[in-house]
């Protein structure tokens, strides 16, 4: 589905993805972890195209396929439309209510009725499991409740890849199991995800293999049993032992 090839990017003059390899298949499941200021953001934020690259090509079932990541406007539109996100902080829109949120983008880019946009949007809030606060507004919820509006809202696009950055990492303690387990369920669906996170317990649960990043470079790519277990790299192994 998702092929990274060569990818190269530079802040100026700072190195920050290097010589960036991943084929991602249809259904697949990718923990990325890594040491703050490896890249893991600025790699998920590539493969939307919300950043720019200077080397190598990302693919997503041949889309994109113009070098150094300038693909066309109407290609990049269309990538992100079938590229869910879910951010750190939710980014939802405080004017609107949750019925809302999740409905604005079907309606204005896949050109939905408003009735089929509200269809889906109850069903997948209930799926989230908060059909019961869809007229409540962003600031009226806890996080961990705006993060799974957040998560409905990027399925209500229908998106054949989910990106999370660090999805729990803002969250009090207590909600991240409840945003985790959406994950999960949203796992056992099949759907394809690329998940950064350092939540150890969910990438066992449900990685086909987890990525290591450092400085900008993968360091290890491996089944979450081999790499909790037996990781091959010294920074790896560093890594592991600061965070479990
Ligand atoms: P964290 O775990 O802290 O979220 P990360 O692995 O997501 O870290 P990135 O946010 O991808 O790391 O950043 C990688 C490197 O690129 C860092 O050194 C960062 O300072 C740098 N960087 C990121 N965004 C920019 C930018 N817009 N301009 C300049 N440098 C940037
Ligand atoms: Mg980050």
């Amino acid at each position: 589905l998702l092929s990274i090839r060569g990818l190269n990017k530079w802040f100026g003059a700072y190195h920050a993805l290097r010589d960036v390899d991943l084929q991602v298949a249809r259904g697949e499941r990718i923990v990325v972890c890594g040491p703050s200021g490896s890249g893991k953001s600025t790699l998920i934020r590539c493969i939307n195209r919300i950043e720019g690259f200077e080397e190598g090509s990302i693919t997503l079932d041949g889309l994109g396929t113009a070098a150094k990541g300038r693909a066309a406007t109407r290609e990049v539109e269309e990538i992100r439309r079938q590229v869910g996100m879910v951010f750190q902080h939710f980014n939802l829109f405080p004017h609107m209510s949750v019925l809302e949120n999740c409905i604005l983008a079907p309606m204005r880019s896949l050109r939905e009725s408003r009735a089929t946009a509200e269809g889906r949007a109850r069903e997948l809030l209930a799926r989230v499991r908060i059909a019961d606060q869809a007229d409540k507004y962003p600031g009226q919820l806890s996080g961990g409740q705006q993060q799974r509006v957040a998560i409905a809202r990027a399925l209500c696009m229908r998106p054949r890849l989910m990106l999370f950055d660090e999805p729990t990492s803002a969250l009090d303690p207590e909600m991240v199991q409840e945003v985790l387990d959406t994950m999960v369920t949203l796992a056992e669906d099949g759907m394809t995800m690329i998940c950064v996170t350092h939540e150890m317990g969910f990438a066992r649960q449900v990685a086909d293999r987890v990525v290591f990043m450092d400085q900008g470079q993968i360091l290890e790519v491996a089944p979450p049993g081999e790499f909790f277990d037996h990781p091959r790299h010294d920074r790896s192994r560093e890594f592991l032992g600061r965070i479990l």
